[in-house]
This record gives structure tokens, C-alpha cells and sequence, in this order.
């Protein structure tokens, strides 16, 4: 049998650290298994709809490179692969239930319920919920009589249908992280499964849905743990039991405070999104990786192993690598914690490991969202390779490059007036002449020259090269001072000193 695993978002925003990993672990064992990926999209409850959501998805999918086989976009044989487009589908499976006897018809109206609610409220119980013990004292199938359910149907009543949960049953299953989990239905309400509009809720959407897309596994966050003993019983209830896919519940990701929250994000400076979300109803933006100036390799790369290993030291992985070695047994049942100065030593790696073609339109297009224009091919792939050691995120790339084709704006001129005298003055001057003399301009001719006016002076190189290092690149950083005057060339070197000169 081969296997099929589907991540199934709802599109109501951005996709955190957690929805990343849930959707790279089923990438990772769909493809170490040569099976399929399917994305599906859970849309079926109207009001938490959020407009760009699914776009959004499909893009940070994109920018990741864990394209689906199958879903609304890519199309496949099992579609469509919007739940709000299957709508028709899902009234047969809960008639179904009906008939069988496993679930029920609920005419109770929003007074009523709230009515209930403050009814049975205790203090031991504050929000009863319509389980066992209340759906008896309710007006549903159960507890009306035969005709009148049949009048009240037949008049287009508003009304759900409800799974009846058992009040005495146990029911358990082997998850693939947890090993064996249990539950006692007694203690799990009756949830809608139908609702007025016609619409499934997710519980019986997601049971209909992995059944006819044959789903063999499906992985999901441990906040659905809850909604285990539903799907269980949904899917004995329906026949279906022998075609349950396997399960595997996935730790949280845990910030400085417990669960990752979007304010650990704003309130300690790191991404919590893949990418940039703004949410239109309240006009807020959450900060992206892809935006921070992560790659996409080191993004995944870090996901990956917050969590899992493969038994021995190895951090870095590639997809490829990832895709071979991935277990999902080897996954932590704890939560794992995220630490963004790790996030950080990732992209570091990841700048090493790629070659300087691969980085070129990254680079390009950070510096260029800088105002630096870094047209000149050949040039900008030998910066890269000079720079990208002293990366971490790609807009360091600004600071590390940016001089090389654009003089600096500002001169930390506070670092060399301390130390600075005539001395030094006059060195400068005759040295920016010498320069202007220098005919075959590289950078040992140019370090030449210095040392040699440096000996004729007495001055000790080392008092020099920091003034000429803020000469040219305006900070302290940047590679060796005369490789550096090479690649910006005779012209700029000299139009750069003279200027700094003038100032000191
Ligand atoms: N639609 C659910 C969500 O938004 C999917 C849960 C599942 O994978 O079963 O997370």
C-alpha cells in the first residue's frame, strides 16, 4: 500500500513554527516512503474564513519547497481538495450515523442551549457541555417522538446533528510518537457533526475526507489529541475501521514562557511565521523568517530537528538528507523549545554550505531593498564569497557588502580620532599619492605601498589600518583592508580617503 499523508490547514491565518513542522514531518515521511503529500484545505467553518490565508499557505510552501502532490492548486485524482467544495458529500455520512443509530437530530435553538448552559451550571461543572448526561433533558431525536421529528424536518427546522457519544465505553488507539492512548467517551460531549448550514464540522469532515482521499497516515498537532476518541468512533461507526490511517500527535513548540505564542514573537524580537502575515481584520503584521533573511534550507533545517534526530550529533541537513533519514518514531513525545540564537546558527551554517550562485538572488535583492544596485555579476560573486562567513541573516549582507558598491553614508569617525595626529595626517596624504602612481592596481601592490611608507615613516601598519579600514568601509568589519582596495578600485579608494581626510 503506498502511503498518503495530507496536511489539512483551515485557512484563518499564518502559519506558525508548528504548522511548518506538522507539514515538513508529512512531507518528510511521505517522500522517505515514496509516497504522496496531499493538501487539503479545512474550510468549513464560514465565519473563521480569513481572505489571503490559503494564498499565503501555498506560498510559504512554496518559499519552503514542500510542494504537495495533490490539492486545490496542483489538482490530483481525489479532489476537490477544498472541504467547502465537498460540501454535498458529507449529509450521507451523518444520515448514515443517524440510521445506525450513532448519532442524532438537535433542534435546539442559541436560547436554548444557553438556557441549558446556566441551567445544569454548577460549581464543580461551569459550562455543561451537551453530553450523556444533558442530551436527554434536550429537544433532539432522542427525546422527541418519532412524528414530530419527522414534521420538524420536513418544515426545514434549523437544525445539527450530533454523534451520541457512548456513556460507559473506552476507546484507544496506538500513536505512533505516544504509543497506546485511551479515553472515555463518557467524558467527551456530543459534538455537532452536521451543522444548520449544512456544512460538517471538522470532526466528521476530517474522518469523510482522509477515508475517500486514503490517507495511510496523518499527523497533527497534540491539540487534537482531544478530538481523538470522536474520530475514533467516527470511524467504526461509518465501516471505515480497517482503513484508519495511522496517527502520530506532535509535540508543541515551546517559547520562553510554554506554548510558542505570537507575542513571544513580538515581545522577544524573534519570527514565529514562516513568513510576513498581516491580518486583515486587525491590520497586524507578524513578522516571517523569509523576511527576518532566513533561507529556506536552514528554516527547515532547524524545524526538522526541533524535536527529532536520527540517533546521532548530525544537525545539518539538507532536504534530501532529511528525506532519507526521517523517522517519525524517533520524534519526542515532550514539547520541544525553541531558541531563536539557534534558529540564527542554522542560517550561519546554511551561508556556508551554499555556493555563491545559489545565494546570488537573495543577495541581489536584499541589498537592492537597501538602495544598492549590485548589477555587475562577476563582481558580486566574488563579494559573496569573500563575505558570507561573517553572515548570520541575509541583510547582514548590507553591512558586509553593501561598501563594495556604494561608498559609505557615514564614517565612524569616533573610532579613529582618539589615536589620530599630524603624523598620521601627513601619512595618509603622501600615501594617497602614491596610490594615484600605482600601476598595476591589486592588492599587494597597494599593501605594498603602504608598509613601505609606513617603514619610511615609522609609523606601525597596525596604527593605520583601522583609520583606512573606516576610510573605505565607514564601520569596523569587512574583510582584509587591501583586498577590500582592490575590488573597489583605484578610483574609489583614492575618491574615498581624500574624503574621509578631509573630515579628520
Ligand atoms: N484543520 C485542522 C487544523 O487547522 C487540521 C487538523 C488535522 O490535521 O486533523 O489544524
Amino acid at each position: 500500500m503506498s502511503v498518503r499523508v495530507r496536511f489539512a490547514p483551515s485557512p484563518t491565518g499564518g502559519l506558525h513554527l508548528g504548522g511548518v513542522r506538522t507539514v515538513l514531518y508529512n512531507y518528510l515521511f511521505a517522500k522517505h516512503h515514496g509516497g504522496e503529500f496531499v493538501l487539503r484545505i479545512e474550510d468549513t467553518d464560514q465565519t473563521r474564513f480569513v481572505p489571503g490565508a490559503e494564498e499565503y499557505i501555498f506560498n510559504c510552501l512554496e518559499w519552503c519547497g514542500l510542494t504537495p502532490d495533490e490539492s486545490p492548486v496542483h489538482g490530483g485524482p481525489y479532489g476537490p481538495y477544498r472541504q467547502s467544495e465537498r460540501k454535498e458529500m458529507y449529509r450521507q455520512y451523518a444520515e448514515k450515523l443517524v440510521t445506525n443509530g450513532y448519532a442524532y437530530y438537535a433542534f435546539d435553538t442559541k436560547e436554548e442551549l444557553e438556557q441549558m448552559r446556566e441551567q445544569y451550571k454548577t460549581e464543580e461543572n461551569p459550562s455543561p457541555q451537551y453530553d450523556h448526561r444533558i442530551r436527554r433533558k434536550m429537544r433532539n431525536s432522542l427525546t422527541l417522538a418519532d412524528d414530530e421529528v419527522k414534521a420538524l424536518l420536513e418544515s426545514n427546522t434549523p437544525h445539527v446533528i450530533r454523534i451520541k457519544m457512548p456513556e460507559h465505553d473506552v476507546v484507544s488507539f496506538t500513536d505512533m510518537i505516544r504509543g497506546e492512548v485511551s479515553f472515555q467517551t463518557g467524558l467527551v460531549d456530543d459534538k455537532v457533526l452536521l451543522k444548520a448550514d449544512g456544512m460538517p464540522t471538522y470532526h466528521l469532515a476530517v474522518v469523510a475526507d482522509d477515508y475517500l482521499m486514503k490517507i495511510t497516515h496523518a499527523f497533527r498537532g497534540e491539540e487534537w489529541l482531544p478530538s481523538a476518541p470522536v474520530h475514533l468512533l467516527l470511524w467504526k461507526y461509518l465501516g471505515w475501521e480497517s482503513s484508519m490511517p495511522q496517527w502520530a500527535h506532535l509535540p508543541l513548540i515551546l517559547g520562553p514562557n510554554g506554548k510558542l505564542s505570537k507575542r513571544d514573537g513580538a515581545k522577544y524580537g524573534f519570527p514565529v511565521f514562516a513568513m510576513n502575515w498581516t491580518d486583515p481584520k486587525i491590520n497586524e503584521l507578524t513578522e516571517g523568517f523569509r523576511e527576518r533573511g532566513f533561507l529556506p534550507e536552514a528554516f527547515i533545517n532547524m524545524l526538522a530537528v526541533l524535536g527529532w534526530n536520527d540517533g546521532t550529533e548530525k544537525e545539518l541537513y539538507s532536504l534530501d538528507e532529511l528525506i532519507a533519514s526521517f523517522d517519525i518514531k524517533r520524534v519526542h513525545s515532550a514539547g520541544a523549545k525553541f531558541d531563536f540564537e539557534k534558529a540564527k546558527w542554522f542560517n550561519q551554517e546554511w551561508l556556508k554550505r551554499k555556493d555563491v550562485q545559489s545565494l546570488k538572488y537573495d543577495v541581489r535583492t536584499v541589498l537592492a531593498n537597501n538602495g544598492i544596485v549590485a548589477d555587475d555579476d562577476a563582481l558580486l560573486e566574488k563579494i559573496i564569497e569573500l563575505v558570507k562567513e561573517r553572515c548570520t541573516l541575509l541583510p547582514d549582507f548590507v553591512q558586509q557588502a553593501g561598501f563594495f558598491f556604494k561608498a559609505p553614508e557615514t564614517l565612524e569617525l569616533d573610532a579613529v580620532k582618539p589615536k589620530w595626529n599630524d603624523e598620521k595626517k601627513q601619512f595618509f596624504t603622501e600615501y594617497i599619492d602614491v596610490l594615484k602612481t600605482v600601476s598595476t592596481w591589486d592588492m599587494s601592490s597597494v599593501e605594498t605601498a603602504f608598509k613601505e611608507l609606513a617603514a619610511a615613516k615609522s609609523i606601525k601598519p597596525g596604527e593605520l589600518q583601522l583609520p583606512m579600514r573606516i576610510m573605505l568601509v565607514g564601520g569596523k568589519f569587512g574583510p582584509a583592508v587591501f583586498q577590500i582596495a582592490e575590488i573597489i578600485g583605484k578610483d574609489d579608494t583614492v575618491k574615498r580617503m581624500e574624503y574621509a581626510l578631509s573630515l579628520l
